[in-house]
């Protein structure tokens, strides 16, 4: 039987899966989000056959490095979510978030400033070479096609720009903007 920790670790709610078929094929794979109804965190999983697996970032060439800052993982984190939610216009609208908070984390930009000039700016401050300019400017146009023209995005898109993002996140918190 597959259980479900809930991922805050002071929580200890564990969710049992119960009503399982017995002709449930051993290949099925179900992915989805806990929300723990104690303490509202949410929590992906991903099931096949009896054994369940959470979050399992090795789906993803990149991990996320540890020193990221708080907001873009936090916008990273919501990002998995939606991918393993099967949200994959939600995946790309928190990953171009993810962009925005990393810039602004090194103290680059501010709010009001639309997306693309922040990844202008933390250009010319040395934070994103040419190839991580080019993946966010991709994430930015797919994210301004799903978000403005309804376009659906495609698991694979998803997949994609969680990978590539990933590396953008990490290379923007590993630079250090010139001293202003
Ligand atoms: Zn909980």
């Amino acid at each position: 039987m597959a259980v479900i920790p809930c991922a805050n670790p002071e929580c200890g709610v564990q969710h049992r899966i119960i009503n399982e078929a017995d002709h449930r094929h051993f290949n099925d794979i179900i992915r989805g989000v806990f929300y723990c109804g104690y303490c509202e965190q949410a929590t992906a999983f991903q099931i096949k056959g009896n054994a369940a697996n959470f979050l399992p970032g090795r789906l993803f060439q990149e991990e996320l490095a540890d020193d990221v800052a708080e907001e873009p993982r936090a916008m990273f984190a919501e990002a998995l979510l939606c991918f393993y939610g099967a949200s994959y216009s939600g995946v790309i609208a928190m990953c171009r978030s993810a962009i925005a908070e990393a810039i602004l984390a090194k103290g680059i930009g501010n709010r009001k400033k639309p997306l693309p000039d922040l990844i202008e700016l933390a250009k010319n401050a040395g934070l994103v070479d040419t190839l991580d300019e080019s993946t966010a400017e991709s994430v930015r146009v797919l994210g301004r096609d799903t978000l403005h023209y309804m376009r659906a995005m495609t698991p694979t898109e998803g997949a994609v720009a969680l990978g590539a993002i990933a590396k953008v996140l990490n290379n923007i918190t590993k630079r250090t903007p010139p001293p202003a």
